[in-house]
């Protein structure tokens, strides 16, 4: 799928602005603070619902302005679709579009537009703690299986419920009759997600490294290993030796669950590891290895979904050159070949495949020309 044009009125720092894009590598150019990244997160907002950057929907519209307006034509596999999303001050609910017809919600939109972004933020998922990581799992898995996304949701919801009875049993003793039964539920839907993030990460394990080892030139081996459950010796068994695994897990842990009045055993606590030559990124890594490292997962992201989907998603590159040593940057200018990817960048550069370059300034278009890319048209 291609993004083919954007609209957009009163959203960020954009009064409007009107953008084509080709289907390669579109380069977005601008000084600091311009509407480069402003832009990406429009993309992103009619990609999934909502921006990457707040979950404040009234800090969209642009200061001084009553709405903002963002539309997008995408090129699908049969046909252009137009998606629309107006966004109103005070409490009027948004408005959202698909080919003209108003509807309800985003539901109807999701899908038409998917995108895979890269940001300076994603650093954290390789930086900061397990729950960045499980956050990145589940955002890729929930967009691509929806028997995950469920599980994932029913799971959240027992576990909530099994908190409140670990924490007040002593008050409520009648608590700890209906304990077992939510303990046995949490192991099914536990296993459930164990078994979806395994396989998950076995592919996007292999594919990353493959991608980090050609962006260091073949010196960096980059490794995942996911870290659940102890008592779960392979999470790629069946799903019932792992329920089986996560139920002798919750029985020895049961005592201490009750004294510490938490939920301490499930794949709510859930990990990955990242090793880069056998050594802790996290702990080790310079700052070119980790955006190296999370560039890989990125694009391994990718291809996993267009294995999987027959689409391939547009590719949102934010500030992705910066901190990379030049050969690192090549490699990723070259690795962009196929499917259409839009990259921010503040100095102008020239690359054998570059499709457009869309200038920015002060939230308005200054310019646009074609690359020296003739595959691209
Ligand atoms: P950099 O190269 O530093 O990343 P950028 O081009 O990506 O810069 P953006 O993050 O897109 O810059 O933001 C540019 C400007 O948008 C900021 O100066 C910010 O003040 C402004 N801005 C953000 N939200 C709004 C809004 N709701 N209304 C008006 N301006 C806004
Ligand atoms: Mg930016």
């Amino acid at each position: 799928m291609e993004i083919e044009a954007l609209r957009l009125r009163g959203f960020r720092n954009y009064e409007a602005l009107d953008a084509a894009f080709v289907p390669g590598v579109n380069l977005i150019l601008g000084d600091n603070a311009q509407g480069k990244t402003n832009l990406l997160e429009a993309l992103v907002y009619l990609s999934t619902g909502r921006g990457f950057r707040t979950r404040r929907e009234q800090e969209l519209i642009r200061f001084g302005a009553d709405f903002a307006d963002l539309e997008a034509d995408i090129a699908g596999a049969e046909r252009t679709h137009t998606l629309r999303a107006v966004l109103f001050q005070g409490r009027r609910p948004r408005q959202l579009y698909k080919n003209g017809v108003k509807e309800k919600s985003f539901a109807a939109l999701s899908g038409t537009l998917t995108t895979v972004l890269f940001c300076p933020e994603d650093l954290l998922i390789l930086k900061a703690g397990a729950e960045k990581r499980r956050r990145f799992l589940d955002f890729a898995l929930c967009q691509l299986r929806p028997g995950y996304e469920k599980a994932l949701g029913e799971y959240q919801r027992l576990l909530e419920h099994k908190s409140r009875l670990v924490k007040d049993w002593r008050e409520r003793p009648e608590y700890l009759d209906v304990l077992p039964d939510f303990n046995l539920r949490l192991c099914q839907f536990g296993a459930a997600i164990i078994a979806y993030r395994a396989n998950y990460l076995e592919k996007l394990s292999r594919l990353s490294e493959a991608y980090h080892r050609d962006f260091s030139g073949g010196k960096e081996t980059l490794r995942l290993s996911y870290r659940t459950v102890s008592t779960v010796e392979n999470p790629l068994a069946p799903r019932l030796e792992i329920e089986r695994a996560l139920l002798a897990h919750q029985e020895t842990h049961l005592r201490a669950e009750l004294e510490a009045g938490q939920c301490l055993t499930g794949p709510h606590r859930d990990d990955f590891e990242v090793e880069l030559n056998g050594v802790s990124l996290k702990s080790f890594g310079s700052q070119g290895q980790v955006r190296t490292a999370a560039i890989s997962l990125k694009l391994s992201e990718r291809d996993i979904f267009r294995d999987d989907t027959g689409e391939m998603p547009v590719l949102l590159l934010d500030d992705v050159l910066s901190e990379l040593d030049a050969g690192r940057q090549d490699y990723l200018i070259n690795q962009l070949r196929g499917g259409q990817v839009l990259i921010t960048c503040c100095e102008s550069r020239t690359c054998p495949n570059l499709g457009a370059v869309l200038h920015i300034a002060a939230g308005a278009k200054t310019g646009w020309e074609l690359g020296t890319c003739k595959e691209a048209l």
